[in-house]
């Protein structure tokens, strides 16, 4: 698969108000694919579906007091695996950060208010590597061990009917 890098100088972005939409697919994060269920991938791909998708946008913009910002606003539907069942599962993420660009290496308290306040602080940079910040946000964003919201415990039971646990007693009484 060809990746499809893209850098941009951040503070320039954020200047000028620039936008940025797009998508990326999971499949050019090899770091998200190993999260991914990876043969669900390849099939989602194989088969021209959406669901290795990565719509983001990126929005720079300017404050009153001159402080240069970024929002990334992140919507992706993936698949898993189910950690109870280990059958397919889907995630659907909508995140949004935002990030202040330091001009220079900030002192330490201005940092720390910050990010009290929801907001990362990223260094002032010209190749600012979006795929990668796209990337690393999704894998933050990931659960560690996901399970789907329905008991699926007993996910061989196709028929959705549960054993019964007095059958097994039932044969063993036998009637004289
Ligand atoms: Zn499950």
């Amino acid at each position: 698969m060809s990746t499809h890098p893209l850098f941009i100088d951040n503070l320039a972005f954020a200047k000028k108000n620039e936008r940025l939409e797009g998508v990326l697919s999971a499949l050019d994060c090899p770091r998200l694919l190993e999260l991914l269920q990876a043969d669900l991938a390849d099939g989602a791909l194989k088969a021209g579906q959406d669901a290795v998708a990565i719509h983001y946008i990126l929005q720079g913009s300017t404050d009153s007091v001159g402080q240069h910002y970024l929002r990334l606003i992140i919507s992706a539907k993936l698949v898993t695996a189910c950690q109870r069942c280990l059958s397919e599962m889907p995630v659907t993420l909508r995140l949004t950060y935002n990030y202040l660009i330091g001009e220079s290496v900030a002192d330490d308290d201005e940092v720390s208010d910050i990010e009290s306040d929801d907001v990362d602080l990223q260094e002032a940079s010209q190749t600012m590597d979006i795929v990668k910040l796209i990337e690393d946000e999704v894998i933050m964003a990931m659960p560690i061990a996901p399970t789907h919201d329905e008991d699926c415990g007993a996910g061989v039971m196709q028929s959705g009917e549960k054993p019964n646990p007095f059958a097994v007693l039932k044969g063993l009484i036998k009637p004289e």
